[in-house]
């Protein structure tokens, strides 16, 4: 008979489930715990002894929600899911590993400061995507926000600290969660400076907007709405402080290819100048845009100080989009392919189809957005039929789907296809 008092280190001593159930199992000399009880019970003791951070940290490692990752798992993660744009997967994971390495240091006087990030690069080549898998891995709170929406305090439109209002939703209310979030905003570009005469009349949507949105990027206690909304005096504020929270803006610069050119142009004189210039891709000068550029596009150097990391996205060309459709741990044909599988039928998308998914969203220049308009033109009727057929499994061959995008751009009767609903978020 086995003695009444040896501990069972097999299994955790709360939910008794065993190291095969579970993803960890801690074992001491006298007790074994699961990861999953350990995590309940690290909630529940930070509640209850109403602890101020969300990480504990023992014997050097981190406990809790914020874990950090090496540059490397980072990009790894990415590659799961966004295509491509090789050179923004490492910058942004630098950024991000320094950020949060930043903020756990927890040192009053550290010495390297936050690095907002500026994503350049063509509209639907993965800007958000990147920014949104990012903070997925992190599982930190994520905002997204349209610059275009944002004005000056006192007009029409929303003001800055509307931006923090969202993370603060994002993070349940949790402020010292949200403090850690990060921000995307979009279209930054739109906010530029329309005119190099910065003494025009009051340019309600272009400089005024990036002054406000300076000083939520420069890191300082921000009262912000809880709802939303314009300020009034009876709100009652949140306080934020977005020292730690990392913004990254995005922006297609549309026209920005001319100034890049310019520079370039007039950097590269004297001797071997010729030369030089030959060594220029001139079909991708996105790739050369430094922050001088930002700036001659119109935005104040104050900002540009404030978002150091300056990282282009390459256009995607016919292969890129092809990878999409298959590649990502997401990709449309996987989803499409798991959608079909709940009702029991196998689907089967011949490649030529694929082809002429990328081909049509090519000729329309709908770029990556388009494919999952196309797809769903395509799939439509089958995704009706199908969940009352008694078929075990559909093959969507080329036919088929021609037939399927000519009814639906014929339906548009003549209009331009851009006007196909763009993929939601
Ligand atoms: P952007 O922010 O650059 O305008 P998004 O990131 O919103 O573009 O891209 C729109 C959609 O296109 C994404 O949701 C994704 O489905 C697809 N997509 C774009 N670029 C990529 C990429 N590099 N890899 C995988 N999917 C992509």
């Amino acid at each position: 008979m086995a003695k009444k008092n040896t501990p069972d280190l097999e299994h955790c001593i709360f939910c008794g489930r065993s190291q095969d159930e579970v993803d960890l199992l801690i074992v001491t000399e006298n007790a074994a715990i699961c990861s999953d009880c350990a995590r309940s019970a690290y909630t529940y003791a930070k509640d209850a002894l109403d602890m101020p951070d969300d990480n504990i940290k023992t014997n050097g490692k981190i406990v809790g929600d914020a874990k950090l990752y090496k540059p490397h798992e980072i990009t790894d993660f990415l590659d799961q899911y966004v295509i491509g744009q090789e050179e923004a997967k490492k910058v942004l994971a630098v950024a991000v590993y320094n950020h949060y390495k930043r903020i756990n240091l927890k040192k009053k006087d550290a010495i390297f400061e936050k690095s907002n990030i500026m994503l350049v690069g063509p509209t639907g080549t993965g800007k958000t995507l990147l920014a949104r898998t990012i903070a997925k891995m992190l599982n930190v709170p994520f905002a997204i926000v349209d610059a275009t929406v944002l004005t000056e305090a006192g007009y029409v439109g929303e003001d800055v600290e509307s931006i923090l209002t969202r993370l603060l939703q994002d993070a349940d209310y949790d402020v010292s969660k949200a403090e850690k979030g990060i921000v995307f905003i979009d279209e930054i570009d739109k906010i530029a400076r329309k005119s190099d005469n910065p003494s025009i009349t009051r340019d309600v949507s272009g400089e005024g907007v990036q002054q406000a949105l300076l000083k939520i990027l420069e890191g300082s206690i921000v009262n912000v709405p809880p709802q939303g909304g314009r300020k009034h005096p009876e709100q009652r504020m949140i306080a934020v402080n977005t020292e730690n929270i990392l913004f990254i803006c995005g922006g297609a610069f549309e026209g920005i290819e001319r100034i890049i050119s310019r520079r370039l142009n007039t950097q590269v004189v004297g001797f071997g100048a010729q030369k030089e210039r030959e060594k220029i891709d001139k079909n991708n000068l996105i790739q050369y845009i430094a922050p001088q550029d930002l700036r001659s596009y119109g935005l104040i150097p104050e900002i540009i100080g404030r978002l150091p990391v300056v990282v282009h996205l390459n256009p995607l060309d016919r292969e890129a989009l092809l990878a999409i459709l298959t590649k990502p741990k997401n990709a449309l044909v996987k989803q499409y392919q798991e959608m079909f599988a709940l009702d029991d039928i196998k689907l089967n998308i011949k490649p030529d189809v694929l082809d002429f998914i990328v081909d049509t969203s090519i000729d329309y220049k709908l770029g990556a957005r388009g494919l999952r308009s196309i797809c769903e033109a395509i799939m439509l009727d089958a995704m009706f039929e199908a969940p009352t057929s008694q078929r075990k499994s559909l093959t969507i061959n080329l036919d088929y789907a021609k037939k399927k995008i000519e009814k639906f751009s014929g339906k548009l009767s003549g209009q331009q296809m851009t006007t196909l609903p763009l993929e939601g978020e």
